[in-house]
């Protein structure tokens, strides 16, 4: 049976597991490499062909290289005599360097500080020449590797655990008829017995099939990325029409309103100039939520939300929010529920304002025939929770727990009346978690909705009771 990787143990040097051992057992690979000495011709050949059955077969069941190159390294380090350690570079055309992507029996992190010249070291050198090298002495591989630059040189030793020099190995490239993409290293280090030619000849078939993998594990990374970037550029895309969309909707009133106001032929009344006004003066408040809703997405993408932390009475800013939105609206009634011993949170104000703005302008704009508007404090064990409850068209339970996605709009019979970015909830999101805080929703089609979020009093500052201090509001 091959013996077990011994020889260098790092942080990525995990032996292969039982999965991947099985079927070596099964072909009883290990006595195939080492050949009894009867039929040793024909034992050998077997027991090569065997390997090349063995990778083939991780070739096909793994697809990605961060699986399929520690896989295939462990397995040729297994049922390779003279091999403790194994390792997969590709060129990085963009730095001009081989990388190491996989490795076996090093530490891995090491490995990959180093940055190898074409030409560098046996592995440089194998891929510069495009031929495989046989190092079958610790003098041929001290004269292989004795040009690596010193950073090299102390991350190799690193990555092999302080072993310096090894006593024998075997590299061949990864090419395809076209180009050269990297290199595959096998090294003794410290076990006895040395890499042979039968070892060079077989790796450079297993190599084939190695770089025909590689290159479609790559080719599939390409197309994935690819994919993605089409993806973003369609969101963006989509946003970009809703957005015109959006906006083309209440500037085409402001147009019209203060068009007709300025028209000389046409008189109007005190009472319909001021009537104008306000509709150009409110649909300018929806252009200005809409502006205000894409910049406050974009400093949260950019991971600029900084909360300012101060003592809050959120009672007082419930009031002022309601205060400044019922002035919005004619035929919706509002109550404020909070207990009177509700504590003083440590929270950042202004962004407490835009979440409670975004949940009360929701339950207005989504209840078009009006209604009753209750905002609700309770205060429990280590956190309080906040309700918005209107009475309007409600959200299908398919829609619910997409409300907080960011663009999503769901689709109602409001029609597209209803202006909205589809940003609100995920802002209010993000500031409510940023507090250590959850937000969610509740609601009935047709039957009203309930948004609910907590905000822990674990920060809590001293209590003091509502009044009592001039806090903001
Ligand atoms: P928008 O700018 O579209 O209002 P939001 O992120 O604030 O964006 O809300 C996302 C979607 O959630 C809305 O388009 C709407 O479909 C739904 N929604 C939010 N609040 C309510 C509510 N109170 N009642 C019914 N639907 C709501």
């Amino acid at each position: 049976m091959a013996r077990s990787n011994e020889g260098v143990v790092g942080a990525n040097s995990t032996p292969p597991t039982v999965g991947e051992q099985e079927p070596l057992a099964a072909h009883n690979v290990g006595s195939v490499v080492r050949p009894a000495s009867t039929h040793e011709e024909t034992t050998d050949q077997d027991s090569r062909l065997q390997v090349v059955f063995e990778i083939s077969r991780i070739l096909l069941a793994e697809q990605d290289l961060d699986h399929l190159l520690p896989r295939l390294l462990a397995t040729l380090v297994q049922i390779m005599d003279a091999a403790d350690a194994g390792s997969v570079w590709l060129y990085d055309s963009s730095e001009g360097r081989l990388v190491a992507r996989g490795a076996q029996g090093y530490d891995f992190d090491a490995l990959k500080k180093m940055r190898l010249s074409p030409g560098e070291g046996m592995v440089g050198k194998v891929f510069q020449n495009g031929r495989g090298e046989l190092y079958p002495t610790p003098e041929s591989t001290n004269a292989a590797m004795a040009d690596l630059t010193p950073f090299n040189q102390k991350a190799f030793e690193e990555a092999t655990a302080g072993l310096r020099q090894p006593l024998s190995a075997v590299c061949v490239p990864l090419a395809t008829a076209q180009t050269t993409m990297g290199a595959l290293a096998l090294l003794n280090l410290r076990t006895p017995g040395s890499f042979t030619q039968k070892d060079l000849d077989l790796l450079e078939r297993v190599a084939v099939l190695i770089t025909l993998a590689i290159q479609t594990a790559l080719l599939r990374e390409e197309l994935e990325s690819t994919r993605t970037i089409s993806e973003a550029n369609r969101l963006k895309a989509e946003l970009i029409s809703t957005l015109a969309h959006e906006m083309r909707t209440p500037l085409t009133s402001i147009k019209g309103y203060s068009t007709a106001l300025l028209m000389d032929e046409v008189t109007f009344s005190p009472e319909t100039q001021r009537e104008f006004l306000q509709m150009i003066d409110q649909e300018c408040d929806i252009l200005q939520d809409l502006i205000r809703d894409l910049l406050e997405s974009s400093i949260i993408d950019a991971g600029l939300l900084r909360l300012e932390y101060q003592p809050v009475h959120l009672p007082r800013l419930v009031h002022s929010v309601v205060n400044e939105l019922s002035r919005r609206t004619t035929h919706h009634c509002f109550v404020i529920d909070f207990p009177d011993d509700f504590p003083i949170l440590e929270a950042d104000p202004d962004r407490l304002l835009q979440v409670l703005r975004n949940l009360l302008d929701n339950a207005i704009k989504y209840s078009p025939e009006g209604g009753l508007i209750v905002v609700r404090g309770t205060v429990g064990e280590k956190e309080v929770t906040i309700s918005v409850a209107d009475q309007g068209i409600g959200i299908s339970p398919e829609h619910l727990n997409r409300l907080f996605e960011k663009f999503f709009r769901a689709k109602s019979n409001l029609g597209s009346h209803v202006v909205g970015s589809g940003l609100g909830l995920p802002i209010a999101r993000t500031i409510v978690e940023k507090h250590g805080g959850r937000i969610w929703a509740e609601s009935r089609l047709g039957h009203g909705s309930i948004f609910y979020f907590t905000l822990p009093c674990e920060r809590l500052g001293k209590s003091v009771a509502c009044g009592e201090e001039d806090l903001n509001g």
